[in-house]
């Protein structure tokens, strides 16, 4: 049992399909972009292609999301040198991550239907919550107790700092 929910557990069925699908953040006829309009968490790190930013009423320090500088949905809209630096970039996030120790694996996660602006998530298992393993661990952050935003910046901020020495901070 690695859920993160008392049994029984029922399941149920999926409701009616909504198509067209309503309009997601940033996207025409939604609401506006809030990675754009500045409405997200302030960047604790970014250079020319990438943010990266801690996430606001989470349940894991160390968390973080990396978003692209430019407003595209998702990686076939990807400008070619942010699709050819992914990879080096979430390496690089994810080494950061694991020098905060107290880490069994970083997990990356991309969605997209919250938002038309590319990013994702980088969730740090904590070491030893072998419950928490696959995909359980979204489910784990989010009913384990929220820790203070001021706790997931501090965190946010330290793996900044080792991301910026291997990648320093750069304007745009
Ligand atoms: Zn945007």
């Amino acid at each position: 049992m690695t859920l993160p929910y008392e049994e029984p557990l029922a399941v149920r069925q999926p409701g009616p399909r909504v198509v067209p699908e309503p309009p997601r953040r940033g996207e025409p006829g939604g609401e506006p972009c809030g990675i754009c309009t500045g409405q997200a968490s302030a960047a604790v790190w970014s250079d020319d292609l990438w943010s990266l930013h801690p996430p606001v009423g989470g349940s894991l320090p160390g968390a973080v999301w990396l978003a692209s500088r430019d407003h595209v949905d998702s990686f076939r809209d990807l400008p070619d040198a942010a699709a050819k630096d992914f990879g080096s970039i979430i390496a690089a996030v994810e080494r950061a991550i694991y020098t905060l120790g107290d880490v069994g694996r970083v997990h990356l996660y991309r969605w997209g239907d919250g938002g038309a602006h590319f990013h994702v998530w980088l969730l740090p298992r904590p070491l030893g919550m072998l419950e928490a393993r696959n995909m359980m661990l979204p489910l784990w952050e989010d009913v384990l107790p929220s820790v203070p935003d001021e706790a997931l910046r501090s965190a946010a901020e330290q793996v900044a700092a080792a991301l910026g020495a291997e990648r320093p901070p750069r304007p745009r």
